[in-house]
């Protein structure tokens, strides 16, 4: 059976945002229940205790399952260095959301394709966000309260990084890019089989520009192991080193679309990068204890997708494999937290 696989696009902002449904990187949430948003206390990372950051959300409805025409799967990441351990998933979060055709939130109609969207659907009534991470905001600033927040931490980020220069000005405050966000980008999910076809009508000279398109990459300094110019010969290493015929499984899995993002393939098998620390127990669904099955996984080419200057440069991971309750039980009001293993190129040597 054929899998689908996602791709990185650039896109207008706006067409990412809630009522259009999107699968996007970065930015903040497009988060689909507007009301029973997730808050600090649902995002605190397992090591530090910071509210992780929004990585990516995944529109994938359940076509045979009415009350998931509607469906959205959010991971989030602590962009803490300290909290990216080896084969461990503590600064990760996952959270899957689902509502009906029928929904308090949005009509019915397939979305008009126009910016002001959230004149008709008003997305403030429903939920108070963070204006630096767009999770749940309990808390405004004392002074304008406009400007919301989920934590004192985010508060103080936001008044250090401009909000003293707009408090109380007639300046519009709202942004979906700020220093603490990833850079925002839509994912555009593709069937393999269509892939394939596109792809033999390529001509040299795009793969060409797409092969100039890495290798800057690889000057920036971007992590991502597939756009090292070496990959080769770190193959050669890890065959000799690791002896890991799983790894040169996956490359040779993915080599005809090396910049793929995402595989998205419910119900099947996860893609190992390593024959090391493959998950071996998936707990059950918290709420319906149903088993849960692999839905998709994120591939570390998105890594370079992330600008990672600085402190996060150190954010890595081989693979991220997302299990989901099989029923995609519907829980009444809220977001349900799902299952998100890491699994890393190479073990840790001591
Ligand atoms: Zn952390
Ligand atoms: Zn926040
Ligand atoms: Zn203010
Ligand atoms: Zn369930």
């Amino acid at each position: 059976m054929a899998i689908d696989l996602g791709f990185v696009e650039k896109c207008e902002s706006w067409r990412l945002e809630s009522r259009f449904f999107p699968s996007k990187i970065g930015g903040k949430p497009a988060w689909l229940d507007l009301k029973n948003i997730p808050s600090k206390s649902d995002l605190e990372c397992e090591y530090c205790g910071d509210p992780c950051v929004f990585l990516c959300q995944i529109y994938a409805p359940y076509e045979e399952n009415a009350n998931a025409f509607h469906r959205t799967v959010y991971v989030f990441i602590c962009k803490n260095p300290d909290c990216c351990k080896p084969d461990q998933n503590g600064n990760l979060k996952i959270f899957r959301s689902q509502l009906s055709k029928i929904n308090m939130f949005y009509p019915a109609e397939p979305p008009v394709e126009q910016e002001d969207w959230a004149k008709e659907i008003n997305v403030l009534q429903w939920s108070k966000t963070c204006h630096i991470c767009g999770i749940l905001a309990p808390n405004h600033c004392s002074k304008c309260k406009i400007a919301n927040y989920c934590s004192r931490v985010h508060q103080v980020h936001d008044w250090k990084n401009g909000h003293k220069y707009v408090c109380g000005t007639e300046a519009n405050i709202n942004n979906n890019s700020n220093s603490f966000l990833f850079p925002e980008y839509e994912i555009v999910i593709e069937n393999d089989n269509i892939v394939k076809e596109n792809q033999q009508q390529n001509t040299l000279e795009n793969e060409q520009e797409e092969i100039e398109k890495y290798n800057t990459m690889v000057q920036d300094g971007k992590a991502g192991i597939f756009q090292h110019k070496d990959v080769d010969n770190d193959l050669l290493c890890m065959a000799n080193d690791e002896k890991d015929e799983m790894f040169a499984n996956f490359r040779t899995k993915i080599d005809d679309y090396p910049d793929q993002i995402l595989r998205y393939d419910r119900g099947g098998n996860v893609l190992y990068i390593s024959s090391h620390n493959q998950i071996v127990d998936v707990p059950k669904c918290p709420e319906c204890n149903s088993n849960r099955q692999f839905e998709f996984q994120i591939m570390p080419q998105l890594l370079n997708f992330l600008d990672l200057k600085d402190v996060v440069k150190s954010l890595d991971w081989g693979i991220l494999a997302v299990f989901t309750c099989k029923q995609s039980c519907v829980p009444k009001d809220k977001y349900v937290k799902e299952y998100i293993w890491k699994q890393d190129i190479l073990q840790e040597k001591n």
